[in-house]
């Protein structure tokens, strides 16, 4: 049998990801040589302090705080640190001087995807990022791989586990916002400061990377509308809730007038791509209203495909560990058999909307006065502003002798722009029977 190559692999951070690829590459030595045809030597971990206790035991020779010149050294750069730097000079370091790069850094790649993508097609490596979106679910390969002979025309994704646990806390106990935000913390599904996820930062980060692979073309975080969860009242959930619905975090991209024919490197009929984070009405039945607790799912919709989903755990060290070492053997094998590295696929040109052209349905919470005629100058408001209303359903509440106060009316419209329904609050709330406007939130899956 002929001896195989050693591949010399560096790793950049040892935190709760890092420490767990680490464990892999020394425990499954021989089942990761099997796989990528070349032995995976691991020659050092770059940390910020050398003595900090780890959650593995690792042999403490390995580690250093001179990442630049390990990584100069290594065949495979595996980077999770986070942050934008020095994460994106090493790895730019790494693949000038002929390393594939794997990372898990959404952020980065989020801001900075054109650079790095740039640099890996002029160095002729590979670099991938499997990690950065959903943890352990296979996404990014299945759509740049499984599904470059479709067409997808749209991405749904619970890609942050800390707001779905908070929205899923708030849906199953009726609790409100900072209630369900104080139990994700005390159970470590939120960090102490959890702004970049209930704000939609980090759903954002991966709405871009989904929407770059999904449409061939580069968004970057400032092409995505976002809109987090902080304002999510448990009014909200239970108004949705008698309406059959769930409230999520979804990560939204979607083409806008396409009549989905592609061509070269533009879209014919295709106004742009869409690309947005908010809190969204799902119908209890939809397979995305099932995803429970700090999991993740994405639910796409391809021409040829039809519908598809992937679920699984979206963060922890041990399943995106797991992403990272496909990404590792895969990048390896590509060195062994001495191909090119992976083509990028951003090849189009769709433009980024704003969220101005967005269409979708929208549920609406009014309380109205009780009086003849309510319904029906609202529903001419509506059909005025072109937003056709498909529910309405109107709910008496009385006072402590039973007598009636006001009624609670839900809407739910069919498809419309972001700009006509807004047009259409603005004249509801103008009308004197409205007492208030008390959600407006949009809708998926009806
Ligand atoms: P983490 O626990 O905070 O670990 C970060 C590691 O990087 C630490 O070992 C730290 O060293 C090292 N580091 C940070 N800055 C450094 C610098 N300037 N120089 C040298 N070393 C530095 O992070 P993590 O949770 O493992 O996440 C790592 C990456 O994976 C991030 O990009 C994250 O977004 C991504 N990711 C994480 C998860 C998850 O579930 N955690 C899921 C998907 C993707 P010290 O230990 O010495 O401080």
């Amino acid at each position: 049998m002929t001896e195989l190559r050693t591949l010399k692999v560096a790793l950049l951070g040892c935190g709760n990801v890092g420490a767990q690829v680490a464990r892999i590459l020394l425990d499954d030595a021989e089942m990761l040589a099997s796989r990528a045809g070349a032995r995976l030597e691991l020659i050092g971990i770059a940390v910020r302090d050398v003595a900090a206790p780890r959650d593995v035991e690792l042999p403490h020779e390995l580690f250093t705080t001179d990442a630049e010149t390990l990584v100069k050294d290594a065949d495979l750069v595996i980077e999770l640190m986070g942050g934008i730097e020095p994460a994106r000079t090493l790895i730019l370091t790494a693949m000038r001087n002929g390393a594939c790069v794997v990372t898990g850094n959404k952020a980065l790649v989020a801001k900075e995807g054109p650079t790095l993508h740039e640099e890996a097609d002029r160095a002729g490596v590979q670099l991938s990022y499997e990690a950065a979106v959903a943890g352990a679910i296979p996404i990014l390969r299945p759509i740049r791989d499984s599904l470059s002979g479709d067409r997808i025309t749209r991405v749904l994704g619970i890609v942050n586990g800390t707001t779905n646990f908070i929205l899923d806390q708030m849906d199953s106990t009726g609790a409100q916002f900072a209630d369900a935000l104080a139990e994700a913390q005390r159970l470590g599904y939120a960090e102490a400061d959890p702004t970049a996820d209930v704000e939609g930062h980090d759903a954002a980060s991966k709405a871009a990377i989904l929407a770059s692979l999904s449409f061939h073309t580069r968004f970057s975080l400032a092409d995505v509308y976002c809109e987090g969860i902080s304002s999510v009242t448990a009014a909200d959930i239970a108004a949705a809730k008698d309406a059959g619905f769930v409230i999520k975090l979804l990560a939204i991209a979607e083409k806008l007038g396409a009549t989905g024919r592609e061509t070269g490197t533009d879209t014919d009929g295709a106004t742009g791509v869409s690309v947005r984070v908010h809190p969204t009405l799902l119908p209890r039945e939809h397979p995305m209203a099932a995803v429970r607790g700090a999991f993740n799912a994405v639910f796409i919709e391809a021409e040829n495909a039809g519908e598809l989903m992937f679920y699984g755990q979206g963060a922890g060290g041990t399943p995106t560990a797991s992403a990272v070492m496909g990404d590792l053997v895969s990048a390896a094998r590509s060195i062994v058999l001495g191909g090119p590295g992976r083509a990028e696929t951003a090849t189009g040109q769709v433009p980024a909307l704003p969220i101005s052209a967005a269409a979708t349905s929208y549920y609406i919470g009014l309380d109205v006065a009780d009086q003849p005629g309510v319904l029906a100058r609202i529903a001419q408001l509506f059909a005025e502003h072109g937003v056709s209303i498909e529910i309405m359903r109107q709910t008496i509440q009385r006072d402590a002798d039973s007598k009636i106060e006001s009624a609670a009316l839900r809407i739910v419209t069919h498809r419309a722009s972001e700009a006509a329904l807004a047009a259409t609050v603005e004249a509801v709330k103008g009308l004197d029977v409205i007492n208030s406007v008390t959600s407006v939130l949009r809708v998926e899956g009806v």
